[in-house]
């Protein structure tokens, strides 16, 4: 079956026509030897075509040890192009070159290098979630699920942290022996989500654990009775001995919680964001029809410098190596 879908005008597409879709971009995906990579917040029907779902940490890996010809990785752009840092005679896809990270945008490389001279002396730690310009300036990346233990085994007693001010002090609070200087970023949904509105469902479920996200407000994650990354939310939400199960993270995780363990009863927070939703809004500019088009017309390849792809990769593996 041929499909032809109004991309530039894109629409709620019907059942029918979403598993047609579905099942062209799989064609297309074997036919090119390409792999489909999907973050936890990609939409449901992203998520269905993918070879393999998973968070920063975990994708970074599969982009690394793939022998596909072609990595379509549907995610924001950083993580695009930590893909392509990794596997760089790779051809790698990025469906939407729109959907950038707000967090990952507020540090700039000219911003960490003037950083370096206040703080000759420290270690520059920075998060996954920042752009190639900014880990080439670094000396080594982490992920919400590594942070703590790789910097633990730094061999440094300041740290400066950046972009994420919630992940950067809630590693602090781990590693006490350790000075941290904090860049005042933050992600724009999970910092929006409140204590008040956490307390409010836990009122309503009180005998629902607490599942939360270290990029929530710290004032959230006092409330937690577990913090972590998103693969190890996965893993806490579905086997904990709880029925229900309250997840202060994006609401896209929801769909894997389901599928892995329908048992249980997720509830996630309602409340709008910076961009009057309930969920990442740029996570969410992958739409399947952008899936398609872009595997079938090999589009938006992502292309960096080499100086910077050389300079970015030496704290990316330094983590993987850590980790
Ligand atoms: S959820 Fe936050 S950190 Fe993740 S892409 Fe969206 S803005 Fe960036």
């Amino acid at each position: 079956m041929s499909v032809s879908f109004a991309l530039s005008q894109e629409r709620d597409l019907s059942v029918d026509e979403i598993k047609d879709l579905q099942r062209e971009v799989r064609k297309l995906a074997e036919e090119k030897n390409a792999v489909i990579l999907a973050h936890y917040y990609q939409r449901p029907e992203v998520q269905d075509v993918a070879d393999f779902i998973g968070d920063s940490l975990e994708l970074s890996r599969r982009a690394a040890e793939t022998d596909a010809d072609i990595i379509v990785f549907c995610g924001v752009r950083f993580m695009c192009e930590t893909a392509k840092i990794l596997n760089p005679t790779r051809k790698v896809l990025h469906p939407n070159p729109e959907s950038g990270c707000p967090m990952a945008d507020m540090v700039t490389a000219e911003q960490v290098r003037m950083l370096r001279q206040k703080h000759p002396d420290a270690v520059f730690v920075a998060y996954i979630n920042t752009t190639a310009d900014v880990k080439a300036e670094v000396d080594v990346c982490v992920t919400s699920a590594n942070a703590p233990k790789i910097i633990k085994k730094l061999d440094a007693k300041k740290i400066v942290f950046l972009p994420d001010q919630a992940l950067g002090g809630w590693i602090a609070r781990q590693v006490p022996e350790k000075e941290f200087i904090l860049w005042k970023g933050f992600c724009p949904p999970h910092f929006e989500f409140t204590a008040g509105e956490v307390m409010r469902l836990k009122e309503r479920y009180p005998d629902a654990k607490v599942a939360v996200h270290p990029e929530c407000h710290p004032k959230v994650i006092e409330l937690a009775d577990f913090v972590g990354s998103t693969s190890q939310i996965v893993r806490y939400a579905t086997t904990v001995d709880a029925k229900r199960v309250i997840v202060i993270t994006e609401v896209g995780l929801k769909y894997t919680l389901q599928k892995k363990n329908p048992e249980k009863e997720y509830i996630f927070p309602e409340s709008m964001n910076y961009c009057g939703t309930v969920y990442c809004c740029t996570m969410k500019g992958i739409t399947l029809p952008k899936v398609y088009e872009t595997l079938r017309r090999e589009i938006n390849e992502v292309v960096l410098p080499e100086d910077i792809m050389e300079r970015a990769r030496r704290p990316i593996e330094r983590m993987l190596q850590l980790s």
